[in-house]
């Protein structure tokens, strides 16, 4: 039961059918026809929202605007101690608790584990802080948080914080002139190869497999910078990591994956206030502080979070070539180049030590999320390149000799 005096879960109302959705919430308000205005996946304009958001647009030249975004300072952290049952060290859910603490907003719109399935994600409003401690973690697969917008304000509450993922801040910053709210802080984390939780549930059973336990028995699964994705087990086994080498992704139907995931544009959630992830953080959390609200929010968290400056190392340019040469591949319906099995151990041992490591890392996976959009969107729906690949994107894919044709220029 989600229902309590600091969360409530309101009833939603059914989704509107739509092309190309990840159901961020907007179809079930009252004005469903606002998703032509606001939707990611049909005429994002990433200039002037950044412009709009945080005073600016990525300004290519500075180094890392390009593939992060606006930022005013990047760190890698740790909050200290670090909070149980959190994703990482829990840094999202507790800037959201000092939030509600300080009085500083009304209510947090977040995820809750559904009660019967604690992979999916239901959208909750959060009063008090210890509400936060129900929606700790990472949920597989997207559910409609900006649905509960109406609900809050109905309920009065004027000062809101939003924890999302980016086709949902996209959403949310395209209607917050709308919103009449006071306050509004968004807390962003990354978001990349998502699915539904129904798919999700298939990958986990593949990987249950592999580790010979059942599907039930994982707790907690996470890719980590360093090339392994980690596993906790509910019956108290240690945890374990699999190189990502030796995962079954081959195994799993090539729409495994929705258009929407495969194409978005957004991975570091650049509208967020501040992006809270792991990419550049070598083993602990990465932050983007966006803006001046991004400081507030980083103050909020003062001496419990220790942070020090992010590193780079290794080469991305020769993984991104390989990962597009993969793509187009697996885009063109051939099977993917698959290395001999002897080779994995050793190639999978090899990479987090020579791979691209840190911010490297982080630029690597920008790049190739940006190489795969290009690819499937040019194959499965050919006339939106226009509307939605922005210029920025077609800079990161100039290295790797993708260049927009003639009717796909924005
Ligand atoms: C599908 C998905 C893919 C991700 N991919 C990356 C990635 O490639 N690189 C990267 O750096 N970071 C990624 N992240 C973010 C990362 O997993 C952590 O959430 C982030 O680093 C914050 O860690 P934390 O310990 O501070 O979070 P916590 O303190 O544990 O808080 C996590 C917050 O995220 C919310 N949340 C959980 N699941 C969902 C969901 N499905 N949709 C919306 N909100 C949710 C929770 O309600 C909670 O408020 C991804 C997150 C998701 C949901
Ligand atoms: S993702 Fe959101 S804005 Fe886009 S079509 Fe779906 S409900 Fe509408
Ligand atoms: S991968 Fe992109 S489209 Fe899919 S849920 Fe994440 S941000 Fe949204």
């Amino acid at each position: 039961m989600l229902n309590t005096n600091a969360v409530t879960t309101p009833p939603l109302a059914i989704a509107a059918p739509r092309d190309l959705c990840t159901d961020c919430g907007v179809s079930r308000t009252a004005d469903a026809k606002r998703c032509g205005q606001a939707c990611q996946f049909i005429k994002p304009d990433y200039a002037a929202m950044e412009t709009r958001v945080h005073g600016r647009a990525r300004d290519l030249l500075r180094p890392d605007e390009m593939h992060f975004g606006p930022f005013r300072r990047m760190l890698r952290a740790s909050l200290a101690p670090p909070i149980a049952g959190a994703q990482w060290t829990g840094i999202a859910t507790r800037i959201a608790e000092r939030l509600l603490e300080t009085n500083a907003v009304d209510a947090v719109l977040t995820m809750a584990p559904d009660p019967d399935d604690a992979w999916r994600p239901v959208p909750v409003i959060v009063t008090k802080a210890e509400g936060m401690a129900q929606c700790r973690g990472m949920r597989m697969g997207y559910a409609p948080l900006l649905a509960l917008l109406e609900p809050a304000r109905a309920a009065g509450y004027k000062k809101l914080a939003v924890i999302g993922i980016p086709c949902q801040v996209y959403a949310l910053r395209a209607l917050e002139a709308q919103l009449g709210l006071e306050k509004l802080y968004v807390i962003g984390t990354p978001c990349s190869d998502n699915t539904t939780t129904e798919r999700f549930h298939h990958f986990l059973e593949l990987v249950a497999a592999q580790v010979r336990t059942d599907a039930a028995n994982i707790s907690y699964l996470e890719f980590r910078a360093d090339y392994h994705v980690e596993l906790r087990f509910a019956d108290g086994r240690k945890a374990q990591a699999i190189p990502f080498l030796q995962l079954p992704i081959s195994q799993l139907p090539p729409d495994f994956f929705p258009l929407t995931c495969r194409t978005c544009v957004d991975y570091t959630n650049v509208l967020a206030d501040i992006t809270v992830g792991y990419m550049g953080g070598e083993g602990g959390q990465w932050l983007l502080v966006r803006n001046e609200r991004g400081e507030q929010l980083m103050n909020l968290l003062g001496n419990e979070v220790n942070t020090f400056e992010p590193r780079s190392a290794g080469k991305r340019r020769g993984p991104v070539k390989g990962f597009l040469a993969n793509t187009l591949r697996a885009a063109g319906g051939l099977p993917l180049r698959r290395m001999p099995d002897w080779l994995r151990p050793i190639v999978g041992w090899l990479m987090p030590r020579v791979g691209p490591r840190g911010l490297e890392f982080a630029r690597a996976r920008v790049e190739m999320k940006a190489v795969e959009s290009i690819v499937h969107l040019r194959r499965e729906q050919p006339a939106r390149m226009k509307s939605m690949v922005p210029p920025h994107v077609w800079h990161l894919v100039e290295p790797y000799g993708l260049k927009p044709e003639e009717d796909e220029h924005a």
